[in-house]
């Protein structure tokens, strides 16, 4: 039996960072550092290479082209590897893995990310684990051969999560994620245990990449007193091709008639408004309150219970897709990737 091959992509983090002794602050440093931190990975019954991004990123750097550079970097390497590690920073992490699951499409290996809350070189760092055992799934086959994760997952103290339904929730315990609205695709004690049901399953025969995402989008986030002309700007369709509300509980808004209006005008001259919760927890319904009405009626389309991060990710692939306004709209009330449950309207 060859040993599983799995490709690591640094594309930087606290996992790989060291202190500046001149400034005191943390900041990049090479693979290099990372991997000889590391003399685990040498033991390892499984065969590594490593790619670096050029330079080695804080995450709050990370965009969409980056995106596209990681999707790019696995299409191009993909029939040769049995798995790929993402090293990532945390922050944006879920942001990353929501834009990798569109832009990777037909997935039948898997893509996990990874990263650690405390640089690797420092004693009590989470990251050896984090990083260890991500390879680990992402050599993980079935007895049958196949990968057992085929999807863009996250993996971080312990569980292993998807990637489209992740969220960061601390930016101070090891326990950095979760995945609010969707089960655990594994967890890793003694053994590391799938929860097979769980995983994600393409209909696809081929891997596909989309990387060029639209970026002109707009997110809105209500709150009790908030006033509409900041945002006018949003709703624009020369600024903007779409816009994500965050909104309050069941998908409910202020009543107001300016932003009615200004919903209805962009809605009707082609523009798509997606609406998602500011909760955790739970779904759009704007069939329930009388607060949540104003956007059923002016064709506002419920974003059910997509995390913001994936809302964003979504809608910059669709509205880059050469398809109809119907299309597009259809398409982000759909299952497409395991980003949202189909039965929440
Ligand atoms: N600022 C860091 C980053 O996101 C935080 C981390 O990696 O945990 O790159």
């Amino acid at each position: 039996m060859k040993n599983p091959l799995v490709l690591i992509i640094y594309t930087g983090g606290t996992i790989g960072m060291v202190n500046d002794p001149e400034t005191g602050v943390l900041k990049p440093f090479d693979f290099e550092h990372l991997y000889n931190s590391v003399p685990e990975l040498k033991q390892f019954a499984y065969d590594l290479e490593a790619y670096s991004m050029d330079e080695p990123i804080d995450s709050s750097e990370m965009n969409p082209s980056r995106w596209g550079e990681i999707a790019q970097t696995i299409f191009d390497n993909y029939v040769n590897y049995d798995g790929f590690v993402v090293l990532h920073g945390s922050d944006t992490m879920a942001y990353t893995a929501s834009g990798l699951s569109f832009m990777l499409q037909g997935l039948k290996k898997p893509v996990i990310l990874t990263g650690s809350q405390l640089p690797i070189g420092q004693i009590r760092t989470d990251g050896k684990e984090n990083l260890i055992t991500a390879i680990e799934i992402a050599g993980m086959k079935d007895q049958t051969g196949e990968s057992i994760v085929q999807e863009v997952a996250l993996y971080f103290e312990s569980s292993l999560y998807r990637g489209n339904r992740t969220q960061k929730i601390s930016a101070e315990n090891f326990e950095a994620f979760s995945s609010a609205n969707y089960v655990h695709l594994a967890e890793a004690g003694v053994h590391i245990s799938f929860n097979k049901p769980a995983l994600f399953r393409t209909t696809l025969k081929e891997l596909r990449l989309k990387k060029n995402f639209c970026t002109e989008i707009g997110l809105v986030k209500l709150f009790p007193g908030m006033p509409i002309e900041p945002i006018k700007a949003y709703f624009n369709l020369e600024n903007c091709k779409g816009v994500i509300i965050e909104s309050f509980g069941a998908g409910n808004s202020f009543s107001n008639d300016v932003l009615k209006t200004l919903l209805s005008n962009y809605i009707s001259a082609g523009g798509i408004v997606l609406n998602v919760t500011q909760c955790v927890t739970g779904h759009v319904n704007q069939t329930k309150y009388q607060t949540g009405k104003m956007f059923e009626q002016v064709g506002v389309i419920s974003g059910a219970d997509l995390t913001t991060e994936a809302a964003l990710a979504k809608l910059m692939y669709v509205l880059a897709e050469p398809i109809s306004l119907t299309e597009k709209k259809d398409n982000l009330t759909k299952n497409l990737f395991g980003e949202i449950s189909e039965i929440l309207k």
